[in-house]
């Protein structure tokens, strides 16, 4: 079998590259190990997030620090037997949080993030997706007033990037959600982001960007990347029925890329940031529109086709353990005084695994030492939302198109 690009990986960021490689006219074919959508991309909060200008950084004061340290968080929590494993990566990421480099990347990353619900938007019309995307934009919550306050504050810092939003007090909030509860036990007021878009399903939403590459002439071919072999002039992969050929490779496998490209000799500082969801029904008469997020304890509430989907912020531990339910347990607790959560449908949560960069953006572009070969992947806590962009990035540098944003801040050379 011949193509002109393999891409190996069919998460949003693989599905949306071949899509864009396939409007350039290039034949590909998608490898992947399960199919299209069954990672990361399965199991998100759904937030297609325009509005997050600023990348997710590390906490820097001391007294943030000190909370995380205890390991009670919600937002936060690691592993004690695991969390030396990634000390190297965290220390990196810590120097990339400083003002002036989180200023580097809110800027290297703008581009993306701008592009990003407009490069949706294209596939969503083309795929027949508009029923699992929703215009509503999400919610960031506050329960401490003083909190509420300091966040009407930092506003103030992203006035530059002229974000819709609407800021919500408690009354504002029943009036958009009645069933979100406000007052002292739950709700001081909410940032209405309006830009953003969200899903409903993202599993479902990468699968139909699928079919419609297939719709399209696309194939996708179920095998193992790590077959992966170069001649040097041309890339292979083992296919059950025999070797597939292109001249191209691309790497997008999400969280897994990092092994593979140590089998090339790039040691790239890669890490894993877990996370989880469980789906809750909710009683009758209740009624959740607008995703929230709860900024204090650090989870998603999220309507889903299966229920509210709860998903948590961080876990550093081993991503090859098992899921577990103690960032889950400690987010629903919290989730519990805000909306009234009935039983969770899943007997277990989902577990899933951000590829996460230091310097908080992904790796677009050429690979350094091996011609044809090319990578895309780190989109980190962005995946879905960056997905489209980015493909659209690295489709015109590989059809030698001049590019809608500059390349050079998601260049692999940064970290050789
Ligand atoms: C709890 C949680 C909430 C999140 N919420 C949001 C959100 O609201 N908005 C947002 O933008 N992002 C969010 N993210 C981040 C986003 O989900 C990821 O950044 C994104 O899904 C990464 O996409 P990907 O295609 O790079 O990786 P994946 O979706 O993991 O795709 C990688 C693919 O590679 C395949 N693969 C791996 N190894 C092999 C192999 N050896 N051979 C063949 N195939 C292989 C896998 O099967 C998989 O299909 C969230 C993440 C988590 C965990």
């Amino acid at each position: 079998m011949k193509a002109d690009v393999i891409v190996l990986g069919a998460g949003i960021v693989g599905v949306s590259l071949a899509l864009h490689l396939q409007e350039r006219g290039r034949d590909v074919v998608l490898v992947d190990r399960t199919g299209p959508g069954e990672g990361t991309s399965f199991g998100n909060a759904g937030l297609i997030e325009r509005a997050s200008v600023i990348p997710y950084a590390f906490p820097r004061g001391l007294a943030s620090l000190a909370r995380y340290a205890l390991n009670r968080s919600s937002d936060v929590r690691y592993d004690p037997r695991y969390i030396w494993r990634v000390a190297p990566f965290l220390f990196r990421y810590w120097r990339h949080s400083s003002p002036r480099r989180l200023a580097l990347a809110t800027q290297a990353m703008l581009p993306l993030i701008e592009a990003s619900v407009a490069e949706h938007d294209h596939f969503i019309t083309a795929a027949g997706a508009g029923d699992l995307v929703h215009a509503g934009g999400w919610l960031a919550g506050w329960r401490t007033p003083a909190k509420f306050e300091a966040a009407q504050r930092d506003l103030a810092d992203l006035a530059e990037y002229g974000l819709a939003h609407d800021i919500l007090d408690a009354a504002g909030i029943g009036a958009l959600e009645p069933s979100l509860r406000t007052g002292r036990e739950g709700l001081a007021g909410a940032i209405h982001w309006r830009d953003p878009k969200t899903v409903s399903d993202p599993g479902a939403l990468t699968r139909r960007y699928a079919a419609l590459f297939e719709r399209r002439g696309g194939r996708i071919a179920i095998a193992d990347a790590a077959t992966v072999e170069t001649t040097g002039r041309s890339w292979t992969v083992g296919l059950a029925q025999g070797p597939l050929e292109a001249p191209q490779a691309v790497v997008a496998l999400g969280p897994q890329s990092g092994a593979l490209l140590k089998r090339f000799g790039y040691s790239i500082p890669f890490a894993v940031k877990r996370g989880h969801h469980r789906h809750y029904r909710l009683p009758p008469d209740h009624v959740l529109r607008t995703p929230i997020v709860d900024e204090e304890a650090g989870f998603v509430l999220a309507p889903m086709t299966k229920g509210i989907r709860l998903t948590t912020g961080i876990e550093f531990a081993d991503p090859a353990a098992p899921a577990n339910a103690i960032q889950i347990g400690r987010a629903e607790a919290v989730a519990r005084r805000l909306l009234p959560l009935g039983e969770p449908v899943e007997e277990t949560p989902w577990l899933g695994l951000r590829p996460c960069l230091p310097d908080m953006r992904p790796i677009i572009g050429p690979a350094p030492r091996h011609p044809g070969l090319w990578f895309d992947f780190g989109h980190a806590h962005h995946g879905l939302t960056l997905g489209p962009a980015s493909g659209r990035l690295l489709a015109e540098l590989m059809t030698g198109e001049t590019p809608f944003a500059d390349p050079a801040p998601y260049r692999c050379e940064r970290f050789l």
